[in-house]
């Protein structure tokens, strides 16, 4: 399975999960802290209705997705909400704007997953979304597959595809040509990469 990402394009994981210190108290951060790079909107990792709540000292404004299976998908210290409480959304479909409303030292988003009915177990939302529980960089999209168009734009502005051979790539992305998945996968990572260091998307 590919990635569930709740940003379009690049973000940052800049808290995984497990135990930190903050404020010099140890606690058990249940859910990874996301920063979207180049949109600051949150979309939908899974399908499932909505609530759109409020907690001052905890996650600000805040959305519970109730998954079909009956998880629950927390996104944390949004902005804004563009999903309407109580909507069935389906995954890839916009939440909210990421923000740092409730208990946030600066704008991010906060995921985690809980099993129903439980406001204190967590579930591995790494695990369930396969972003990596380490700090860096990654690309996403939110249906959990490539952009074909803009994997091919990237990999022009990187230099790796240029104009003569873009037809070729745009053909393989498309699946009308054989393609290694694999290697269009680092590819592109190593291109975000690229990206972020030439501060494209930053
Ligand atoms: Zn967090």
């Amino acid at each position: 399975m590919s990635m569930l990402s709740p940003f379009k394009g690049t973000f940052a994981l800049t808290s995984p999960r497990g135990y930190r210190t903050l404020n010099g108290t140890r606690e058990y951060h249940k859910g990874i802290d996301l920063v979207g790079k180049e949109d600051a909107t949150v979309y939908a990792i899974a399908d499932g209705t909505v609530y759109t709540l409020y907690e001052q000292n905890g996650f600000g404004n805040y959305i519970r997705q109730h998954t079909a299976d009956g998880k629950r998908i927390y996104y944390g210290h949004l902005k804004s909400f563009i999903a309407k409480g109580g909507s069935f959304v389906k995954k890839g479909q916009p939440l909210g704007v990421m923000g740092a409303t409730g208990h946030a030292f600066g704008e991010h988003l906060h995921l985690e997953l809980r099993p129903a009915g439980s406001s204190s177990s967590s579930l591995d939302i790494c695990e369930f979304t396969k972003i990596p529980n380490t700090f860096g960089t990654y690309c996403g999209k939110p249906q959990g597959e490539f952009s074909k168009d803009k994997t091919v734009d990237m990999l022009m502005q990187c230099g790796i595809v240029d104009s003569e051979n873009r037809e070729n790539w745009e053909l393989m992305l498309s699946g009308k040509a054989p393609l290694n998945q694999q290697y269009v996968r680092i590819l592109f990572e190593r291109c975000c990469k690229k990206l972020l260091e030439k501060g494209v998307s930053a």
